[in-house]
């Protein structure tokens, strides 16, 4: 049928369905609210494409798209320092394959459960499809905190981790990477426990280190990409990052970036944060402090606090920075860290534009604020698929054996978000205003659900 012959029954009938998708996803997927949250967001942008593609509808795909190819969960046994045994749960979703190799972080927090992981699984589709890149979605990792662990414990971890995972990962199946609480030092655990079980030195995990098949800028990926996509949403509207008064939340990989790249392109980043408060910096952060800030959390892995105390600099124990006026905010630190209070806060504070470097961190009360006020909203799975994009292209260069620049790399970067927010304004323009929600889910959709298609009933 042509979306011209949709009758008004069929259009009630679409739309009742909506309604009939999420409370069977609801039934199916008990005590999972952020999966619910993730998707209802996505079905609800969606449902209006649906109805004109009936394609999509005949062929089941959203219900497809919304049950994991597979799911797997382990114990993760290992010994502390003090000799006793400790236990863990261990996760890998590999969600949707359609397109390319599962690929996706793993997360160390304790706050990691089945639910939290699906709801990253499937942004996770959609933004790998964004990139363009062949990539499928999937996410892991474990409820173990690295928190207050020595490099021994978290080192034995990590391979009693990888000694289940090793057998359902691998080059062309599904390529990890790292999310919150896995940085550098995990990979490399991580990395040297797959290579030691496969004996083999294959590109299966990207955000490897420079000296073992690692790329230029995978660290800096998702925060400059995040940037980059702020920038050009900004240019829709003639105006620029330069002077802009911006707030970062979180002061890990994503926060770290993404405020190097704002004092590289003139702008004030205000304030950065942690899980126990906030830290403003009214001169905005120079690079004498960033390069503290890194050290702090890198290194020697302590409290934001400790920045304040370093630099003399108001500290709002826990706060997060939303009540700070500026023009553009960056939520960088977890998922729902902005509800709908915050939002109109912000509104109100003068913020004309949020740009996502976590994944989900607006509720979807605090989304509905923003687009009902009409400032520049880019969505996580648009605004942070930097990163994923640039391991994409980590993986590239292991297997053609060869390194791109520093320069190279930055330049695709740049394009590749260039890209992503012109497919975002292609399918999200709604008059004057560009609802990028909606764009990047539409687009991110129709590859995905155009090779489900192709593969038949898979
Ligand atoms: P990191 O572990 O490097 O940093 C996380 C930061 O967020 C830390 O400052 C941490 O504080 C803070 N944080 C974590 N959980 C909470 C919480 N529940 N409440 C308040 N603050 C919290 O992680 P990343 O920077 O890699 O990831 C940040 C976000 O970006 C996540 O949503 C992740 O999924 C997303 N993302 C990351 C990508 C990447 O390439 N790394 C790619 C795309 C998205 P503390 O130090 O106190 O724990």
């Amino acid at each position: 049928m042509m979306p011209s012959e949709l009758t008004r029954d069929t259009m009630e009938l679409s739309s009742e369905s909506l309604h009939a998708f999420m409370i069977s996803l609801k039934q199916r997927n008990p005590g999972e609210p952020e999966f619910i949250q993730a998707v209802q967001e996505v079905a609800e942008s969606l449902w209006p494409f649906l109805e004109e593609h009936p394609e999509y509808m005949e062929a089941q795909i959203m219900r497809r798209l919304t049950e994991p190819d597979r799911m797997v969960m382990f114990r993760v046994s290992w010994q502390d320092d003090s000799g006793k045994i400790q236990v863990n749960r261990g996760y890998r979703i590999q969600f949707n394959g359609a397109i390319g190799p599962y690929k996706g972080g793993l997360r160390f927090h304790p706050s990691v459960n089945l639910g939290i992981l699906k709801f990253l699984a499937f942004e996770q589709i959609l933004k790998n499809s964004l990139t363009g890149l062949p990539m499928g979605g999937g996410k892991g990792g474990s409820d173990f905190d690295p928190k207050g662990k020595s490099d021994t414990e978290v080192m034995k971890f990590c391979q009693s981790f990888m000694t289940e995972l090793a057998r359902h990962i691998g080059t062309n199946v599904d390529v990890p990477a790292g999310d919150i609480g896995v940085g550098s030092r995990e990979i490399g655990y991580l990395f040297g426990q797959y290579r030691r079980m496969e004996n083999e030195f294959t590109g299966t995990i990207t955000g490897k280190g420079m000296e073992y098949g690692g790329s230029f800028i995978r660290s800096e990926a998702t925060g400059y990409g995040c940037v980059y996509f702020a920038a050009e949403m900004l240019k829709t509207r003639d105006d620029s990052l330069a002077g802009k008064r911006c707030l970062v939340s979180g002061s890990g990989n994503v926060a770290q970036y993404t405020v190097e790249k704002l004092l590289e392109l003139g702008a004030i980043a205000l304030t950065v944060s942690d899980s126990s408060g906030t830290v403003l910096v009214p001169e905005g952060i120079d690079s004498e402090k960033l390069a503290f800030i890194m050290d702090l959390k890198n290194e020697r892995r302590g409290k934001i606090k400790e920045f304040a105390e370093k630099y003399d600099l108001e500290y709002r124990p826990g706060e997060k920075p939303w009540n700070v006026p500026c023009d553009i905010a960056f939520p960088s630190a977890t998922q729902n860290e902005i509800d709908g209070d915050d939002a109109r806060n912000l509104v109100a504070n003068g913020c004309i534009a949020v740009s996502e470097g976590a994944n989900m961190p607006t509720t979807a009360a605090g989304v509905e604020v923003f687009q009902k006020a009409e400032i520049l909203f880019g969505p996580g799975k648009a605004a942070n698929a930097g990163g994923v994009a640039v391991s994409g292209m980590e993986m590239t260069q292991n297997s053609l054996r060869l390194s791109w620049t520093r320069e190279e790399l930055d330049l695709k970067l740049r394009d590749i978000m260039r890209n992503i927010h012109e497919k975002c304004v292609s399918y999200g323009r709604e008059g004057e205003y560009v609802n990028y929600v909606k764009g990047a889910n539409i687009a991110g959709f129709v590859k995905v659900a155009d090779a489900m298609l192709a593969h038949g009933v898979v």
